[in-house]
């Protein structure tokens, strides 16, 4: 900010300047007693967003003052509010109390500083959190065509680099879903552009240097050979969120390098067309994980997410979930008690980050998250006893390592049970927090504080007495502390007593001051003050005891977290409907009666899902789909892809039995938004994602393609999808699902021999067609769109006039009948319209389309076949 703007300010303002020139990019909460204020600019802003009044106060520079403010108590609701909408927000707090400020004299105003700048990636307030999913900042530093990227989440200590071609950067975007993106020298960020932080990247000499200072170790190379550009990555990100904390870091796990190999690849499009988190809608209920999320506690809702958004391709690793979960099924009643442990457990992460950060002096103590370790704890310790009985059989082997986390330390959970109030209080002071009985010095000085109170109670009687007064009362008032009120009739007889001064006379009662009053008033603050600085002693006691066993900590919240993940895999395993997938590193992939879950989950009561098979086996590893549209193509192309993010999750899958040859690359085109906002055309859009499939598609991918060629004409469009078939058929040699309208493609199985066409059953009954949802091999008979307009609720004249044309073109073109497939169309004459001829309309006229049966009309056509 320029600086002369900040001339002739008053002291505070002053400081609001200064607030402001070390943090432009964010709203200043400046706290002034009960508010934060907001001033200028951010006011306006701030107004704008909360709904909240903008006013004036006073002139600076001969302009008002625009301002508005919000209550302390409301900060979380509102700072939610703003983060939500992308504002950032720097919090500057008072550092002394008005009386201090006072007390050092002069004109300095009370000092302030801002404490904590509060950023969409750098969060850890539990209200501003959500509370099932991960809060990520991710930091990109650009190296020649590849990245260096580094991301973390504040709120659980994880920390992680990689190292990527520039070209995969929106599927690493979709997979984490960062809440904020450092990115100085990246330039393309697509529909995370919004999410951009202003910060700068360190150059790697710099950046090493200081993560080795952070991480307190002699080389990065303790933690693995680090690129340049992940180290640039990780040391912005680092620093960012410093800064966010004024300077403090919290607890984070040191950073692990992730190769992107040991993961399933799947690009943005891909993420898009499956649904994997969140409905198209942004829903969860709708996505796949909204259907199989049978977690009890957010961090295993988080974890569970983290599953499905990256799936892996790593056998060994998910033979290890598998087992983890097969093993609770193994034992019913150990799970039933795991889930009654899990549920309700606080989120020991998160409560353990925020310890960490008022450890290291940033942001303040919360009594609340000390209570949350401790009842985690207990959590941990019921979990672990409901598993320790069965250590000596196999099948808990899986499990061993996390129940062996589950207790970091039975001293830290029993002194924390003995400290701690039930509901320890958020904030400290407002209320105890401490147990009566767990430390001496603190009850002395509660005792005194509680019977100074009696005392005072007893000195009404005595004073009535003495004055001569009965209805004499010792009240507490705000400002004047403990007084003495009297009726107002009462103040001649008392004005006799030099000791009673009067401070207050009102119509109907007068107050006294007493010295004894005032010498007990003076003694129970200073008990209150000294009770108070005493439990801050022992809540920092505690604070330093559970930030001692922070590592043992966090690998407990982890081993929640992950019980509770496969918990709830066990709970979809167990009635039966799902199945562990045999996985296996060949290129097999059979599913008996697959389902797909979401389509199922939201089929109408009564309605039963129509379970299909799905055989690509390496001599048939290439489906062609053809039938008519609503018949269920996309929901079987989807449900196999789906079948195979949950395998390689290590999660069950919805199918009696399914062997799945780990995929290395998931492609779907499957039903793709239009891209139109970025100024390309449907067809445009779809030779895009074509064209990555053909480039990145090999032997161990699974590709699912819906309706290719659609957006353009009917020659290019058959052309076009030939010819992607061939290449997958004999190229790409991936195992792949083609779902089609062009139903001449279906001729092809001659010449390649891994083709199998199939279609999607529909039986017409009564002159309805009725959708069976069933896949059988062989090919479509016809394509019944006309049949699916009229569900639709097209008008009956206009279907049966397209009726009509669809006859008279089947008629007149006649279908290729071998190999190559465009010969016979490139000749085909163009369609006349039929109506026109003469004849037609003639002998069209002679009917009365509304009294013909269906039969009279069907004889009717066969007759005009015939004749014309
Ligand atoms: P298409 O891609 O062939 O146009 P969809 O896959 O969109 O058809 O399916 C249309 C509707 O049919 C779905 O919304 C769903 O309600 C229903 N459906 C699809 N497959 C099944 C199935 N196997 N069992 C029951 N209903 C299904």
């Amino acid at each position: 900010m320029d600086a002369s703007r900040a001339e002739g300010a008053t002291p505070a303002m002053a400081q609001w300047f200064r607030a402001k020139a070390d943090y432009p990019d964010a709203l200043i909460f400046f706290r002034m007693g009960d508010f934060y204020e907001l001033f200028f600019d951010d006011a306006e802003a701030a107004a704008a967003a909360l709904d909240i009044a903008l006013t004036a106060r006073g002139t600076h520079q001969g302009e008002p003052v625009r301002m508005c403010g919000v209550p302390v108590s409301q900060r979380d609701l509102y700072l939610g509010r703003l983060i939500r909408r992308g504002f950032r927000v720097a919090v500057a707090e008072q550092l002394e109390t008005p009386e201090a400020a006072k007390a050092r004299g002069g004109k300095t105003p009370i000092e302030r500083a801002v404490t904590r700048l509060i950023t969409p990636g750098t969060i850890t307030e539990e209200a501003l959190l959500e509370a099932g999913s991960s809060n990520i900042l991710l930091a990109l530093a650009a190296d020649g065509d590849r990245l260096g990227a580094a991301w973390l989440d504040v709120s659980t200590a994880m920390f992680e680099t990689a190292i990527i071609p520039t070209g995969a950067l929106a599927a690493l975007l979709g997979r984490l879903d960062p809440a904020e993106i450092i990115a100085s020298g990246v330039s393309t960020l697509g529909a995370y552009a919004d999410r951009r932080a202003e910060a700068e990247t360190p150059p790697p000499e710099a950046a090493r240097r200081y993560l080795v200072r952070v991480f307190n170790v002699t080389s990065l190379d303790a933690f693995g050979a680090f690129t340049d550009a992940e180290a640039s990555a990780a040391a912005a990100a680092l620093r960012y969120v410093e800064r966010s904390q004024a300077g403090a870091l919290p607890r984070l796990a040191h950073p692990v390098r992730t190769a992107d190999h040991g993961l399933l690849a799947m690009d943005a499009a891909t993420r898009a067309s499956l649904d994997l988190l969140r409905a198209r809608d942004g829903s969860e209920a709708g996505s796949l994980f909204g259907a199989i999320k049978r977690t009890v506690s957010p961090a295993g809702a988080r974890m569970l997410a983290g599953w499905v958004a990256s799936p892996l391709d790593a056998i060994d690793a998910l033979r290890a979930r598998q087992a983890g979960w097969q093993s609770l099924i193994a034992a019913p009643d150990a799970l039933r008690s795991v889930r009654a442990g899990l549920r309700g457990a606080p989120d020991l992460a998160r409560a353990l980050a925020r310890l960490s950060l008022a450890a290291r002096n940033a942001g303040r103590l919360a009594p609340r998250d000390l209570g949350q370790v401790r009842d985690a704890l207990a959590s941990a310790a019921t979990v672990r006893r409901a598993l320790t009985p069965l250590m000596g059989s196999d099948s808990v082997q899986p499990l061993a390592a996390d129940i062996a986390a589950l207790d970091p330390s039975a001293a830290l959970a029993a002194l924390l049970q003995s400290a701690l109030v039930e509901t320890p209080p958020s904030r400290l002071g407002e209320g105890s927090s401490i147990r009566p009985g767990f430390d001496g010095e603190l009850d002395a000085e509660r005792r005194l504080r509680d019977e100074t109170r009696q005392v005072i109670a007893g000195l009404q009687t005595e004073l009535a007495s003495r004055y001569g007064v009965a209805s004499l009362k010792v009240r507490h008032h705000n400002q004047l502390g403990y007084v003495l009120e009297a009726p107002s009739s009462a103040i001649d007889a008392l004005r006799d007593f030099p000791e009673l001064i009067l401070r207050q006379g009102l119509a109907s009662a007068a107050r006294f001051s007493h010295p004894e009053l005032s010498d007990l008033d003076r003694r129970i603050a200073e008990a209150h003050d000294r009770a108070a600085a005493r439990e801050a002693l022992v809540l920092d006691h505690l604070l330093r005891q559970v930030v001692r066993h922070e590592d043992r900590i966090g690998a407990c919240a982890e081993a929640l977290a992950r019980l509770d993940a496969l918990q709830s895999a066990a709970s979809l395993a167990e009635i039966g409907r799902w199945c562990a997938p045999c996985l296996t590193e060949g290129t097999d992939f059979v599913i008996d009666a697959g389902r797909h879950p979401v389509v199922e989950a939201a089929l109408p009561p009564g309605q039963s899902y129509i379970a299909n098979d799905a055989d690509l086996s390496s001599e048939r590893r290439l489906m062609l789909l053809t039938g008519p549209n609503m018949a269920g193509k996309s929901t079987f192309l989807r449900q196999n892809a789906l079948m195979i993010v949950l395998a390689q999750a290590g999660l069950p899958v919805p199918a009696d039995a399914a062997r799945i040859g780990l995929v290395d690359r998931l492609f779907s085109r499957v039903g793709a938004a239009d891209d139109l906002a970025a100024g390309r055309s449907t067809f445009m859009v779809e030779m895009i994602e074509t064209a990555a499939i053909l480039h990145q598609a090999g032997p161990r991918s699974f590709v699912i393609i819906d309706e290719i060629g659609r957006g353009t004409g009917t020659r290019d469009g058959l052309a076009i999808a030939q010819a992607v078939l061939e290449a997958l058929h004999g190229m790409i040699r991936s195992r792949a699902i083609f779902a089609t309208h062009f139903h001449d493609l279906v001729q092809l199985d001659a010449a390649l021999p891994r083709l199998r066409p199939c279609t999607m059953r529909v039986k017409e009954w009564r002159g309805e067609v009725v959708f069976l949802h069933e896949v059988i091999e062989g090919a479509a008979e016809r394509s019944w769109g006309v049949h699916v307009a009229k569900l639709a609720g097209v008008p009956e004249n206009i279907v049966r006039r397209a009726d009509s044309l669809l006859r008279a073109a089947e008629r007149t073109q006649s279908p290729a009948a071998s190999l190559p497939l465009f010969a016979g169309m490139e000749d085909a004459p163009a369609l006349a319209d039929p109506a026109e001829a003469p004849e037609w309309r003639a002998a069209l006229a002679g009917i009365d389309p509304d009294r013909l049966s269906p039969r009279e009309a069907l004889d009717l056509i066969y007759a005009w076949r015939r004749k014309f």
